[in-house]
C-alpha cells in the first residue's frame, strides 16, 4: 500500500481542463517517486495513499493543491542589463534565482520589448486544475539513501545521477 516512505512506480496520463495532454508516463517507462517527500504535486501525493498495485485512479487537483494559484508578483519587468552578458536572451528560455526570502525559482522569459524583459516565475502549469490518470504498477520500501536524499533511486537503484 502507498504510504510514507515508499518507493512508487506509477503509469499516468496528465491533462489538462480543456483534455491537453501535459505530460505522460508510460507501464514501460514508469514515473518513480518517493511518496511523503513532495516529489509530486500535495493533490496528487494525497490521492494516492492508500493505494495498492494494480490500482487504477482518476484524479483531479485543483492549482491550489496543484503547480498553485497564478502569483502575479511573480510576472515582473527586468532590464536587460541585470542579466549577466553573454546571455542570448530570447523568449522560452528559463533561468534559476533566488528570492529575497531564499527560495529558489524558475523564471521563464515572456517577452523582450527593448531593454525590458518580461519574465514570469511562476510554474507553467500555475492556475491550472490537474486531470490525472494513474495506475499503481510497483511498491517498495525505499533504501537508506534514497530516505536520505529524499527522492528515489530508480527501479535497480542505478542511474542516479544528480548533485546534493
Ligand atoms: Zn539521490
Amino acid at each position: 500500500m502507498i504510504r510514507e516512505n515508499k518507493v512508487v512506480d506509477l503509469a499516468f496520463t496528465l491533462k489538462s481542463e480543456e483534455g491537453e495532454i501535459l505530460d505522460q508516463a508510460e507501464k514501460d517507462d514508469p514515473f518513480v517517486y518517493l511518496h511523503g517527500f513532495d516529489q509530486v504535486v500535495p493533490g496528487l501525493e494525497s490521492a494516492l495513499a492508500g493505494l495498492k498495485v494494480g490500482d487504477q485512479k482518476k484524479v483531479e487537483v485543483s492549482a491550489a493543491e496543484g503547480y498553485g494559484e497564478i502569483d502575479p508578483s511573480l510576472k515582473v519587468i527586468a532590464n536587460r542589463s541585470q542579466f549577466p552578458k553573454g546571455v542570448e536572451l530570447e523568449v522560452g528560455i528559463q533561468f534559476e534565482t533566488e528570492t529575497p526570502d531564499g527560495d529558489e525559482v524558475v523564471f521563464t522569459v515572456c517577452a523582450i520589448e527593448g531593454d525590458q524583459v518580461h519574465v514570469d516565475g511562476n510554474h507553467p502549469l500555475a492556475g491550472q486544475k490537474l486531470h490525472f490518470e494513474v495506475e499503481v504498477l510497483n511498491i517498495r520500501d525505499a533504501t537508506t539513501d534514497e530516505l536520505e536524499h529524499g527522492h528515489a533511486h530508480g527501479p535497480d537503484g542505478h542511474g542516479h545521477e544528480h548533485l546534493h
